[in-house]
C-alpha cells in the first residue's frame, strides 16, 4: 500500500491526542504521538541529572538511547514507558528540552523513521512544518486557552491530578509562549495546513472532518 501521511499538530489540549487516535483507528492508519517521545527524553534527561544546556551530554546520551514506537506503545531502552510522562511536571520539563536543537535532531530523525513509508497519523507541533513536510494531508487544531486549560484541568482531574483550572491556564500560557517563540521548530501551522478551531466542536465531528479530507485527497493520488 502506497504511504500517506497526515500530520496533526497544534498547541497543548486542541484535542491532538483524542483525534489523532480515533482518527488512526478509523482509517487503519498506525499513530505516532510525538508529545510522548518529547516527554519521555525529558524525563529520561532529567532524571540523569543532564541539564538543558549540556548539548555535548544530550547529544552523547540520545545517541545511546533506543526508542521504539509499536503498536501505539512507546518503549525507551526496551522498557515501556508509563503515566508518569503524563503529569503536568512532565509537560514543563518537555518544553523545556524540546527548546534545544539538539534534542529536535535526533527526535526529528527518529519520527521520519517510524513514519517512513507507512499510512499514518502523526501527531506534535512542527509535523506538517519540520518533520514530514510533504504528508498527503496537513491539519492544525486549535481551540481558545480557556476551553484548552479546561479540557486538561478535566483530565488531569480524571487521573487523580488536582490543580486548580487558574495554574493550568498559566502554565499551558507560558508553555503556548515558550513552543511558539523557540527558535527551532517553533509551533505554527504549515502554510498548506487545513486550520480547525475546535473549541465547540466535539472530538466526533473533528474525526469525522478529517476523516473525509483524508478520502477525498486519497481519491487523487
Ligand atoms: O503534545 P504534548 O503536550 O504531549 O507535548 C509535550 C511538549 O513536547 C510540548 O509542549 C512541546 O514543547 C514538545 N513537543 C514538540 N514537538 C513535537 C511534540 C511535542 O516540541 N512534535
Amino acid at each position: 500500500m502506497e504511504k500517506f501521511h497526515i500530520a496533526i499538530d497544534g498547541p497543548a489540549g486542541s484535542g491532538k491526542t483524542t483525534v489523532s487516535k480515533r482518527l488512526a483507528e478509523l482509517l487503519g492508519f498506525d499513530y505516532l504521538d510525538t508529545g510522548a517521545m518529547y516527554r519521555a527524553i525529558a524525563l529520561f534527561l532529567h532524571e540523569k541529572g543532564i541539564s538543558e544546556n549540556d548539548d555535548a551530554e544530550i547529544d552523547k546520551a540520545l545517541s545511546n538511547v533506543k526508542m521504539e514506537f509499536k503498536d501505539g506503545k512507546l518503549f525507551l531502552n526496551g522498557k515501556e514507558v508509563g503515566p508518569e510522562i503524563r503529569t503536568a511536571e512532565a509537560g514543563i520539563l518537555a518544553s523545556k528540552y524540546a527548546k534545544i536543537p539538539i534534542v529536535r535532531k535526533h527526535l526529528t530523525r527518529l519520527q521520519r523513521e517510524i513514519a517512513d513509508s507507512r499510512r499514518i497519523v502523526v501527531e506534535g507541533r512542527d509535523i506538517g512544518t519540520v518533520v514530514l513536510p510533504d504528508a498527503e494531508l496537513k491539519i492544525f487544531l486549535t481551540a481558545s486557552v480557556e476551553e484548552r486549560a479546561r479540557r486538561r484541568w478535566k483530565e488531569l482531574k480524571e487521573k487523580g491530578e488536582s490543580i486548580p483550572y487558574d495554574e493550568i491556564l498559566k502554565q499551558l500560557k507560558d508553555r503556548d509562549e515558550r513552543d511558539s517563540k523557540r527558535e527551532v521548530a517553533p509551533l505554527k501551522p504549515a502554510e498548506d495546513a487545513v486550520v480547525i478551531d475546535t473549541t465547540n466542536m466535539s472530538i466526533d465531528e473533528v474525526v469525522k472532518n478529517i476523516a473525509k479530507l483524508a478520502k477525498e485527497k486519497q481519491k487523487w493520488k
